[in-house]
Order: structure tokens, then sequence, then C-alpha cells
């Protein structure tokens, strides 16, 4: 019995080099979750699974992917799908970052519903089913990765009908009045695509909530706690909030090149109170209602003025995108404007940088950070805040979240925040740069505990261990 991880992306970066293509390990939310899991089981064999497979699109366009290059994949366990030019377009950049992503963030006024995005997805589809039919045995576990992949589902199961799948959303599922935007044909099929697992994982209930009565409405299936009736099927649904790998950012700073970059940060900081947040350029992250509350706060509170700084990082995304190109340039004017206003020879009110950070200097910054402003419109579920609490081994730090993203569910002792209220998010700065060390180390603390708990490893286990027992309902049902 086999586990196969299907994505869109496999957790690899290709690169062409002197000695051909290169194959590099990726960074990233779900490739860094995975790998976790693979290495505490031991490859899975700790749950009973004789090795792990992992099936997603290598990055680069079918015609650059040579056989050589696919062997060697296969050697390292990775089964590439290889997609056209044309299919990235329309299927990735087209019904997955026009259509899925911008509606299922409540962003109506973003998503385009267009035939050709959505035909180039169902052919899209039908391609990873391909892939990992050709491999599937009798027994053998898949578990498919988010908006990508919703009709997948449906059509491995035509293939390969004795598997057992399990199908995890990874971006919050819409209340079913938004859903209702998609047409009647395409909202069907997707819904109907994901209940051909045994299993569907979100991060939080109302996710689950919002999916089961989009089922109710759209479908008329039958459901009651944590099962939906899907025909002859019994599906199970469930609240899975992924984790972090606690002991990484917990020990970071006993790291010697996080440790020396702490130091060197420390000295040119002098004293300075930093407010940080990081994010992937992309509209649901709220950075620009992030910058005017901050300037707000300058002006309410001017007597903060030259004693705190906000480093304000957004990692470079989708670039080339009108849309994205011009939110990028509307950070970098007001920011502009307003250390142009406000800032003097000594002093900077906003340390904007725009580009990948890597880790150790991330983790650097995580730990010197006295407050972390993180907030999203709307946001699956937010790994950042997350991190920046897990690094906090001296207790120090605060961190404001907003109610809108997933992660305020478990992180209860954040100061919560409404994105969208300027002033609620200027008092919670307000409270976070004056509150006292005692308080701060209490919040702190009830977080971490329960982000060791709740880890990245027991995410991936509570869910497979969820999906056994789902197959196994299933099949004995059948017999
Ligand atoms: N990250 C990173 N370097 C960067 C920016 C982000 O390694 O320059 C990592 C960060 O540590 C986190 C992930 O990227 O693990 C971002 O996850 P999150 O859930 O916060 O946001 P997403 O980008 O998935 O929406």
């Amino acid at each position: 019995m086999r586990l196969i991880i299907v994505s869109n992306r496999l957790p690899v970066v290709l690169t062409v080099g002197e000695r051909g293509m290169e194959i590099r390990e990726a960074v990233g939310g779900l490739a860094t979750a995975v790998k976790s899991f693979i290495k505490a089981t031991e490859n899975g064999k700790a749950l009973g699974f004789s090795e792990v497979v992992w099936a997603g699109w290598s990055g680069i366009k079918a015609e650059q992917e040579s056989e050589d290059l696919k062997s060697r994949l296969r050697e390292m366990g990775l089964l590439p799908v290889s997609l056209t030019a044309e299919e990235v377009n329309f299927f990735y950049e087209g019904f997955c970052n026009s259509t899925l992503w911008p509606l299922f963030h409540g962003f109506t006024v973003y998503t385009v519903f267009e035939s050709k995005y959505w035909e180039a997805y169902v052919k899209v589809n039908q391609k990873y089913a391909e892939t990992v039919a050709s491999v599937a045995n009798t027994g053998d576990f898949v578990w498919i990765h988010d908006y990508h992949l919703m009709l997948m589902p449906a059509m491995l199961r035509e293939m390969s009908p004795d598997v057992s799948i399990g199908f995890f959303l990874h971006i919050p599922f819409p209340p079913a009045e938004m859903y209702q935007l998609m047409p009647p044909p395409w909202r069907t099929a997707l819904l109907d695509g994901v209940l051909a697992s045994d299993l569907v994982g979100f991060h939080i209930h109302e996710y689950v909530n919002n999916f089961v009565r989009a089922v109710s409405k759209f479908l008329g299936y039958r459901t009651e706690a944590g099962v939906i009736y899907a025909g002859r099927r019994k599906v199970h649904v469930g609240a899975f909030p992924i984790g972090i790998d606690f002991d990484f950012f917990y020990n970071s700073s006993l790291d010697p090149e996080v440790a020396g970059q702490i130091e060197e940060l420390r000295q040119k900081l002098r004293g300075l109170k930093i407010i940080f947040s990081i994010d992937r350029l992309d509209y649901t992250k709220g950075v620009i209602n992030r910058v005017h509350a901050w300037e707000r706060f300058l002006k309410e509170h001017p007597q903060w003025r030259g004693k705190a700084s906000f480093i304000l990082i957004v990692v470079p995304s989708r670039i080339g995108v009108p849309q994205y190109d011009a939110m990028k340039r509307e950070i970098e004017r007001e920011v502009g404007r307003i250390n142009g206003e406000l800032g003097d020879v000594n002093w900077t009110p906003i340390v904007y940088i725009s580009r990948f950070i890597p880790t150790p200097t991330l983790l650097a910054l995580y730990n010197i950070a006295d407050v972390a402003l993180i907030t999203p419109l709307r946001d699956g579920m937010n790994l950042v805040s997350k991190e920046y609490v897990a690094t906090k081994r001296d207790c120090k730090g605060v961190l404001i979240l907003s109610e809108t993203a997933g992660a305020s569910h478990e992180l209860l002792e954040a100061l919560i925040v409404n994105p969208n209220d300027e002033s609620g998010v200027v008092e919670a700065i307000a409270k976070a740069l004056t509150m006292e060390p005692e308080e701060q180390c209490r919040r702190i603390k009830a977080m971490q505990e329960k982000l060791r708990q709740q880890n990245v490893v027991k995410w991936a286990v509570d869910f497979l261990h969820s999906l056994m027992l789902a197959y196994r309902e299933n099949t004995e049902s059948f017999t």
C-alpha cells in the first residue's frame, strides 16, 4: 500500500544549468509540510505505507521535458504531469487563479468566468487523474491537494475504483451564496468531483460548514455531522488545521547563522521597535490597508515617530499579470509618499523590501520583531503568523492577526482585528507597543503550547488516519 501525494506542482524547482536540467528542492507551504511528515514517519512506514510517491507538474513546459529528466524525477519518487504552455495559461492562470482563487477568497469583482478556462481545467484534471491511475494499485492511498484539482477525485475514481482518495482544500471554501455565482454546470461538477473522495478536509469548521451547505443546496444530498451521503458513498468531511514544524522555529535562535543575523540586526536597529509583516504580493493579503493603518497610527500617536519602524516585506508574485503589477505600484507609491511625508534623515517609517527572503534571514526577522502585523483580508490559514509565534523562544513579542485568517481560530491569544477596521488596527498597534512583558509572555506561551501540539506532522497523520477509517467504512459497506 503506497501513499500517492498529488498537488499542482511537484516539490522541486528545475533550472537549466551547465550540465542540463538541474533539480533543486522547492521551499513553500505544502512542500515543506509534506517533507516534514515524510521524514517523521520514515517515508510513511510508521503509518504502514510501503513508500510515498508524489505526482504533479514539474514547472516546465511539456516541450522541455526530456525522457532523461522524467526518469530522473521518477527515481526520486516524483511523477511528472506534462502541461503545455497553453494549458498552463488557461488552467493555472485562468480557471485556478482568475476564477477559483478570487471567488473562494470573496473577491467576486476580480472573478472571471470563461468557458475556455473551464475546458482547460477539465482537461488538465483529467491528465493528473490519468497519470496517477497509470501507477495506482488496489488499496493505495491518494491524497489530492488544493483547488487546482477539484475534479480529479471523480476522474480518478472512474479509472481506479479501488483506491482510497482523500482531498484537502488549502484555501477557504466560500459561503453557498457566493459559490452560487459560479455557472451551475461547473459548480455541481466541482462539488461532485470532490465528493468522489472518502475524506474531504479543510482548515477550519467554517469552511466545512460552507461546503456542506453548498452540497445540500446545489446537489440536494443528505448530510449529517461530518458526513455527506453522496449516492451510495459516505463521504467524511472535517477540519484539519495545518500546523508548522514547531521545533524548527522554536530552536531557530540557536542556529549560529540565524544568531549572527539577529545580533547584526539588533546592533543596526539600536533599540528601534520593529513592526513586521511578510506576504506574497496578493490582493487577499491586505497590504495596502495595513500601510494606511500604520500611517494613521503614526499620525495619531506622534510620540512613536522615530521610535518604531514597520519592516514591510512583499514577495513578488505573478509578475506580468496587470492587476498584480498595478497593486505593486500602488504599494510602492503609498510607501514612498508616507516615508516622504513623515520620515527624516535618521528614521524611515516603512522599510519596504520587495524580494524573496531566504529562511535564515526570515527567522532572524521573526526573532527581532516586536510586533507582527498580519492582517490579510482573507486567508485560508496563514502560516507566517504561526511561525512568528513559534520563533519567540524568549517569550517576547505580540501578534496582531486578522479574524479573517484561518489561523485566528487557533491563535486566540493574538490581538484579533478586522483588517477593514482601520481604527481597530491602530488601537491594536498602540496596545501591542505598550504591552507589559508579562502579558506578552502569557499570550505567547499559550499559543506556543497549541502550536507545539498541533504541529505539521500531526496534521498529516490525523488526516491520513481519518482517511484510513473513512475508506474502511466505504469498502465494508460494499462487501
Ligand atoms: N516564506 C519564505 N520566504 C519568503 C516569504 C515567505 O520562506 O520570502 C514562507 C513562510 O515562511 C511561510 C510561507 O512562505 O511558510 C507562506 O505561507 P502563508 O500561509 O503565510 O501564505 P501563502 O503564501 O501560502 O498564502
